[in-house]
């Protein structure tokens, strides 16, 4: 288990804006996109919905469930982040964050639309947790990948 002052070091003032912050909470009524994502390790469940704008991006995202502040705090991060990218853009940034959560970029690497998710980069020492951090970024990729990207894109 991590101590306080590594908790502390964890929660950073960035990352609890975030988890405080209801910019993006919420589930859309009749949207176009719906994943449910789960981390069973810590009991974090997420709900992710969807609707496209006029030209097939993502014209609003929310997220709605339960879980600790980072799995909550990413999420928050990661519905700013996607907002109003298409589907094809919205996927590089996710693949983006997911090498820096897994230590095979560098935090100074992401991309500007990810300058939040840098908050993110002090999970990487708590293996037991990027789970959290990755959860919501999981969430929506395999939805787009099950749905079709095509299909988000025409609607249906
Ligand atoms: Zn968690």
């Amino acid at each position: 288990m991590e101590g306080d002052a590594e908790l502390r070091d964890l929660y950073q003032e960035a990352l609890l804006d975030y988890y405080q912050s209801g910019a993006h909470k919420g589930k859309i009524p009749a949207s176009d996109f719906y994943s449910h994502g789960i981390n069973p390790v810590c009991g974090d469940e997420l709900e992710i919905t969807m609707k496209k704008d006029g030209a097939g991006a993502i014209g609003q995202i929310r997220y709605a469930g339960h879980g600790c502040v980072i799995s909550q705090a990413s999420s928050a991060i990661m519905a700013e982040a996607l907002e109003g990218k298409s589907v094809k853009d919205a996927l590089s940034l996710v693949a983006a964050f997911k090498d820096m959560m897994l230590s095979k970029a560098a935090p100074e690497s992401l991309p500007g639309d990810l300058e939040a998710a840098k908050a993110l980069e002090g999970v990487r020492r708590f293996p037991t947790r990027i789970k959290c951090a990755t959860l919501a970024w999981n969430t929506v990729a395999q939805g787009l990948a099950a749905r079709g990207q095509a299909e988000f894109k025409e609607g249906s």
